[in-house]
């Protein structure tokens, strides 16, 4: 059988078996639902709350500052309507134009109703500073958001210093943490966010789940309605399998998170170096300081669609950051927020590694990347 390397991590990554296995019992014997009061319903409920505090204590929050979602893209909408939603006056929200499409869209649809939204943008490393927040913030701002690290070139922003911008102007701060969760420390009360989003299938987890943190005492409306469900705020019945896979896995990776960390960073240094033995030109893209494992390459005069589907037919998966249709090449708003020249931006690919890769792979990847490139 061919050889199947999976380098597109920062997409989805594998179940942690452990975390599977604990799926299992509350889908097949313990499946009553949590609402209910006979003690057919004891054991999921009892099971939620330990996931909430175990969660919770990954992150250093409060156990009822978790809020269980189906996943970033809901996290993501909850905390940019329903932090607008409390304010008829139509104070304005801020946030960037590299965010994932699940902060944009939302972001799209509060301005459709009037809600002022500013965007910030990132500079050539993909950064956003305290000092571009600074020329856009008023006293009027209602809430800024910037995600915590970017999906495509994982350049990981000053959340700290720009959360001491946003609350120095009386503003919420709210932080789409869905690649950092599970990969690199965080810390809510280090940082200071009133709002973090997060996804399960990121860090190991089943996919169709994820958590908002809300600090206790931020004003947010309900995002769906319903039940009485996550302290009447977002209603409809528990994922109890999910959430309860959700936490195993947080909680294996977070225990290991520095192991895990050595070793990434230890395959991307290996494909690096490779590439430079190799003589293939590259830029990498997202300045220095950026998430273990997510390596976005532009390689000039190259088209990345094309890389792409050559080393998939060798069994090799990665994604790009441009796609071709017939007429032209549509780049990423990510590279085109960070300007990158468009020549360039045509010839980018994005590897993300994970715990579960190995060298084997890495060599697998050079050696399509040298037969495609050279
Ligand atoms: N935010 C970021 C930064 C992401 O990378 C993703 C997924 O790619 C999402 C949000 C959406 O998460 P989900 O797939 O759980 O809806």
């Amino acid at each position: 059988m061919k050889r199947f390397v999976y380098a597109d991590n920062a997409a989805t990554t594998k179940m942690d078996i452990e975390a599977f296995e604990a799926m299992k019992p509350y889908l097949l014997q313990k499946y009553g639902n949590v609402s209910q009061l006979y003690s057919f319903a004891r054991e999921p409920q009892k099971a939620i709350q330990e996931a909430r505090e175990t969660i919770a204590s990954c992150i250093g929050a409060l156990p009822e500052e978790i809020y269980f979602t189906s996943g970033g893209t809901e996290s993501d909408n909850w905390a940019i309507k329903g932090s607008a939603f409390q304010h008829s006056g139509h104070r304005a929200t801020i946030t960037t134009a590299f965010e994932h499409h699940a902060i944009l869209r939302a972001c799209e649809a509060i301005e459709r109703l009037g809600y002022p939204v500013a965007y910030m943008w990132p500079d050539k490393c993909g950064t956003v500073s305290p000092n571009i927040l600074e020329q856009y913030i008023t006293d009027e701002t209602l809430l800024v958001s910037v995600m915590y690290a970017n999906n495509e070139i994982g350049s990981i922003q000053p959340i700290k210093e720009l959360c001491a911008v946003a609350h120095a102007y009386g503003a919420l701060f709210h932080t789409d943490a869905v690649q950092a969760v599970g990969h690199i420390d965080v810390d809510v009360n280090d940082i200071g966010v009133d709002m973090l989003s997060a996804s399960a299938h990121k860090f190991n987890g089943a996919k169709g789940v994820g958590f908002l943190f809300i600090r206790k005492g931020t004003p947010m409306s309900a995002y769906v309605d319903g039940g009485a469900q996550e302290h009447g705020l977002r209603a409809g019945t528990e994922n109890v399998a999910g959430i309860v896979s959700m936490a195993v896995a947080l909680k294996r990776n977070v225990d290991v998170l520095h192991q895990n960390q050595q070793h990434v960073l230890s395959l991307e240094k290996k494909l690096i170096n490779g590439l430079n033995a190799a003589k293939i030109p590259f830029t990498k893209n997202g300045g220095k300081n950026t998430l273990p494992g997510i390596i976005n390459l532009s390689f000039p005069k190259a088209d990345g669609e094309a890389i792409l589907h050559r080393l998939d037919l060798m069994g090799i998966a990665i994604s790009t950051g441009s796609a071709c249709n017939s007429q032209n090449t549509e780049i990423s708003h990510v590279l085109k927020a960070i300007r990158l020249e468009e020549s360039l931006a045509k010839g980018t690919i994005r590897i993300s590694l994970g715990k579960e890769n190995s060298e084997d792979d890495v060599d697998a990847i050079l050696t399509g990347l040298k037969k495609i490139l050279a």
